[in-house]
Parts: C-alpha cells; sequence; structure tokens
C-alpha cells in the first residue's frame, strides 16, 4: 500500500497515513501537497489530485502522543465501534480479556467492547473459561490514527478512522 509521509506545519515529520488519508487531509484543506508522484492523479470525491508523497499540514498540531496511543476505556469502545467483542451488539462496557483479578492489565491488547450482558456472563473468566469466542482480536492503535485524531478527524462517516486518546473518565465498565 502506497504511504504517504505527514509533516506538521513546522516541516517536521510526524508520521505516515495511508494515500486516501492523505487525499481526505488535503481535500478537506487540512493539508498541502508538499511532493507528488510525477505524472500520477488520484480521483476522489469527483475531483483529481496528485498522488501525494508527502504533505504538510497547515496549521501546527500537538499529536498528544506518537509512539503509543494511551490506553482508555472510551477508546477501546471507539476503536471496536461500539461492538460487543463476544456477540457483535452494542457495547457499552469495556471486557478484560484476561481479568483484572487474574492480573490482566489495562491495555490495548487485553480490553475489548462488550455487552452488558456478555461482560456479566463472562464475569471473573478468561473466555475460555466462559466458553466465549472472541469475534476480533483487539489491536493497539498506530501513530497514523493518533496523528488523524489529534486532526479532529475521527469522522466514522468518512471511513476514517474513529480514534480518540479520551482523557475524560468513561463510563464505568464491569471486570
Ligand atoms: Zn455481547
Amino acid at each position: 500500500m502506497r504511504e504517504t509521509l505527514v509533516l506538521n506545519a513546522s516541516f517536521e515529520p510526524l508520521s505516515t497515513v495511508s494515500l486516501r488519508r492523505a487525499v481526505v487531509l488535503v481535500l478537506r484543506d487540512k493539508a498541502v501537497v508538499e511532493q507528488a508522484h510525477p505524472g500520477l492523479r488520484v480521483r476522489a470525491a469527483a475531483v483529481e489530485v496528485p498522488v501525494p508523497q508527502v504533505i504538510r499540514l497547515r496549521r501546527y498540531v500537538r499529536v498528544p502522543f506518537r509512539e503509543r496511543a494511551p490506553w482508555s476505556r472510551r477508546g477501546v469502545l471507539v476503536r471496536d465501534r461500539h461492538r460487543c467483542a463476544y456477540c457483535g451488539r452494542r457495547a457499552t462496557t469495556v471486557d478484560h480479556v484476561l481479568p483484572r483479578s487474574r492480573g490482566g492489565q489495562d491495555t490495548w491488547l487485553n480490553t475489548v467492547a462488550a455487552c452488558a450482558d456478555d461482560n456479566h456472563r463472562k464475569a471473573d473468566r478468561t473466555p475460555e473459561q466462559a466458553g466465549m469466542r472472541l469475534l476480533t482480536r483487539p489491536f493497539e492503535p498506530t501513530p497514523a490514527d493518533a496523528l488523524l485524531l489529534a486532526l479532529g478527524m475521527r469522522d466514522g462517516a468518512s471511513g476514517l478512522p474513529q480514534w480518540l486518546p479520551a482523557p475524560a473518565p468513561a463510563p464505568a465498565g464491569i471486570a
């Protein structure tokens, strides 16, 4: 997949993003193309733009985290699109795959969105012990996700990732 380098307004390199995300940043006037593939154009939203190799943000952004996104309950719900990892229904709680009582940590890889019913049913057990299967594997957000978040681009309808650092405490989940 083609990647585009993103520079801050100060020309400091921030991250790489997919071509699609880079084009959206340009189309939304969040960034300008600094360098493009010669002769290549990409069609997006009824306009044609050069295929960007390097884009630069119009406004300086402070990216709150570069290497790793801080874990948060709200972040987990957003990452999993508010879908229960066990049944796919709407999730409002965060489940610790390995329960905290067994040493499970508040980490991206140990937590999934879960509906209240499944969270309650699983209780203080591992999925295996509870006879429950994870429909998706938890994953950790990337620096590109963090960058798009810092730009306020977490609009799911546009197909952009919905990342957020979510410093605010989220509603308490069970387990
Ligand atoms: Zn469920």
